[in-house]
């Protein structure tokens, strides 16, 4: 080689050198911002340590009415990939991140891919009239194992390097979630027929009951998410008199002393515990996930109203 040669040579290298140092700079970790902690859970049980992972909703929020703050800008606009619930959940999030987005960000809106217009619900906290369906799909397993299908597929696409990772995670995950669902179902045909109704203060079971058999009676919360008026009480005291349910379920996220109250004059028992974007537990517990939140929920409903959580026994709750 003579000198010119070698000169070049060695201007190939640094330039080889240089462009592997891009492709490494370009293969750091897919950054993605999600909103309530249910969703924020299957993110990560699907992407694990391959993923740097944000919750923009806090826990014990309501996510109804959250409006995310300035400082939340900075994790928006480094996001590669929001995902989201939809169905018209976190409009104020999905406006803020869409002013800030990352070029080439990716939205994923797992309600809205996971069922059609034709099958939102709306009932008395989400009329029609207000155009905002009931968001609360995550709580039915069947409409998660689609959520984490979904978030599977997004990651895989997004980042196409850890493919076998995100997919082998995804299907052990499903596995888990397949067993969750049938537990459910088992659980909640143990409640006598005639109990199994629910009457709620948050309105988060519009989707669940359909799968599980047992039939939402009414919720309390009116749509503004204020207090119910005192007229709107004793309509409900009456209700729960004539249709004889031995249980109301208030939520962590919202008071109990109108339940309290409620419950105390309709003369049933009153259950704050139920949660939908709030998981159990201290953060790092094993219950601190969306299965264990599941589980919870149904041990609750199905002791509460005269039935048997036994099928729930033996399903681990912690992450993967
Ligand atoms: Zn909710």
């Amino acid at each position: 080689m003579n000198t010119v040669s070698k000169y070049k040579f060695y201007i190939a290298a640094v330039a080889i050198l240089l462009a592997a140092g891009a492709v490494e700079a370009r293969a750091e970790k897919l950054n993605i911002v999600t909103t309530v902690s249910p969703i924020t859970n299957l993110v990560k049980n699907v992407g694990g340590d391959k993923v740097i992972l944000h919750g923009i909703v806090p826990e014990g929020t309501n996510s109804h009415t959250f409006e995310p703050s300035p400082s939340d800008i900075k994790f928006l606009a480094a996001a590669d990939l929001l995902i989201y619930n939809g169905l018209e959940l976190e409009i104020p999030t999905e406006n803020l991140a869409k002013a800030n987005k990352k070029k080439g960000a990716t939205f994923l809106k797992l309600g809205d891919a996971t069922i059609s217009r034709k099958e939102w619900l709306f009932d008395f906290s989400f009329p029609e009239s207000h155009g905002h369906p009931n968001p609360h799909l995550w709580l039915n397993v069947a409409h998660a194992m689609k959520y984490v299908e979904l978030i599977r597929d997004a990651l895989v696409q997004r980042d196409p390097a850890n493919k076998a990772y995100y997919e082998g995670r995804a299907n052990d995950y499903l596995v888990r979630l397949v067993k969750l669902d049938k537990a459910i179902m088992t659980a909640m045909a143990t409640i006598p027929k005639k109990n199994r109704k629910l009457l709620t203060y948050h309105d988060s079971w519009a989707y669940f009951c359909p799968r599980y058999g047992c039939e939402v009676v009414g919720a309390i919360q009116p749509s503004s998410f204020a207090d119910p008026s005192p007229r709107e009480m004793a309509r409900l005291i009456d209700q729960l008199k004539a249709q004889k349910v031995p249980a109301i379920f208030g939520s962590e996220v919202f008071p109990s002393k109108i339940m309290n109250q409620i419950g105390k004059e309709a003369g049933v028992k009153f259950i704050s515990t139920l949660r939908d974007d709030d998981l159990p537990g201290e953060d790092g517990a094993p219950e601190n996930s969306y299965i264990g939140m599941m589980l919870e929920n149904v041990r609750t409903m199905a002791t509460v109203l005269g039935g048997s959580a036994e099928a729930l026994k033996g399903i681990d709750p912690s992450n993967q």
